[in-house]
């Protein structure tokens, strides 16, 4: 078998740490099989190279600081092979660079284009465990490139594709994917089985367990995941292809508290004007998630959207430049706001899921803002300070507790 195992920062944080994960690495190697490891950097590595990069220049460049960041996963796979080699197993690391991991050259955010196999097949065929940095990759200028906050993920679903592997293990330093955040709801359970596209609206809704890209990646290529925990042998979760044998209608709730609204007033019950105002903010690459607008009255209708908080000042710089073009008369922001929602499968096919969501907020005088809905989500929008008790609250009204 070939076996993808890739252990996130908390994992290789420390030296007992990435002795454990040589460890149980070395366990899959001595039962023969193929083994090729993906790390994350170590610890707060990023975190502390972002905080020094900031303190050099508010403004770092993006090509330096993915050359910057891209130091931690190297340095988690050199610490690796190192401790691989004490414990007698033959073992190398490498890079994006030595590996030739491609992608394009959006620094930051870089997408994976093509992944050459043949460096780390030659030292499978040594009987080597192969360690690979998650995270970076390389451009068409030769240069480093990193795959966004979270990409090793990313790294570990996409070689797992492109080599075929038979198994592809994300460790983490939980037990793997939860009805909703333990933290917040002390008798969340644990998912033995989840879909794609239920846990891409999980990672993407904020339960982060795993970056979204790799979850569309997996659907993408078939890629069979297993979220478990490096720090003990606890089944994990497993992500796969929608076939399920437990029946439920929700499989999870989740929050998230990175989140403003931002409202734009008073401005024209016309054609094109809504096209006007997410045009330009897409210019400045400011991704918009729920939106609603109201019906018009007088000639005038409100939208209102929500955006990630760190995207809200460059909002409204924005809305400030072309608030005459949008022919608003002004506009309004909240900060202190966050998303709930709830994620199943098996609402499309079983009526009264909002009903209860909604039946679950208002029992706990919980005021919705706004609401959006996939196929497969419900998805409102509550005061900050509101957020973790209607968590509890609508998880109770499903009963999805132990
Ligand atoms: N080290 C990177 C980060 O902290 C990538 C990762 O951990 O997946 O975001
Ligand atoms: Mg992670």
């Amino acid at each position: 078998m070939l076996i993808v195992k890739k252990f996130g920062g908390s994992s290789v944080a420390n030296r007992e740490r990435i002795f454990n994960v040589a460890r149980r690495c070395i366990e899959d190697y001595k039962a023969g099989h193929d083994v090729v490891v993906v790390l994350s950097a170590m610890g707060d590595t990023t975190d502390d190279l972002i905080d020094m990069a900031r303190s050099i220049n508010e403004h770092p460049p993006k090509r330096e600081m993915d050359m910057l960041l891209s130091v931690g996963e190297q340095m988690s796979v050199a610490y690796m092979g190192m401790a691989m080699d004490a414990l007698g197993v033959p073992a190398v690391s490498l890079n994006a660079f030595q590996v030739q991991m491609h992608t394009n050259s959006s620094y930051g955010a870089a997408k994976l284009k093509r992944i050459d196999t043949e460096r780390i097949r030659n030292e499978l065929e040594m009987h080597k465990i192969v360690i690979v940095t998650g995270f970076q990759g390389v451009n068409k200028f030769d240069d480093v490139t990193t795959l966004g906050r979270g990409g090793s993920d990313t790294t570990a679903v996409a070689l797992a594709a492109c080599l075929h592997a038979d198994s592809c293990e994300i460790y983490t330093d939980v037990d793997g994917v939860y009805t909703a955040d333990p933290r917040i709801v002390p008798n969340a359970r644990k998912l033995s089985e989840i879909s794609y596209s239920e846990m891409l609206e999980m990672a993407t809704l904020g339960a982060k367990v795993l970056h979204n890209r790799s979850v569309e990646m997996a659907n993408k290529y078939g890629v069979r995941l297993v979220v478990r925990s490096s720090l003990n042998t606890n089944e994990g979760t497993v992500v796969k292809e929608a076939a399920r044998m437990e029946k439920m209608i929700v499989s999870g709730v989740a929050s998230d508290k990175d989140v403003a609204r931002i409202s734009v007033m008073g401005v024209e019950n016309e054609p094109g004007i809504a096209f006007k105002v997410f045009n330009s903010l897409a210019k400045k690459k400011i991704n918009v998630d729920i939106i609603l607008q109201s019906v018009g009255r007088d000639g005038t209708k409100d939208i209102a959207f929500t955006v990630a908080r760190g995207d809200v000042e460059a909002a409204i710089d924005v809305i400030r430049e072309d608030m005459k073009i949008f022919t608003a008369k002004g506009y309004e922001v909240e900060e202190g706001v966050a998303k709930v929602s709830v994620i199943g499968a098996g609402m499309t096919s079983h009526p009264g899921v909002a009903a209860k969501m909604f039946e679950a907020l208002s029992g706990g005088g919980i005021n919705i803002k706004m609401i959006s809905t996939s196929e497969i989500r419900i998805t409102v929008v509550v005061d900050e300070a509101d957020a973790d008790r209607a968590v509890r609250r609508i998880h109770d009204a499903f009963d999805l507790g132990d």
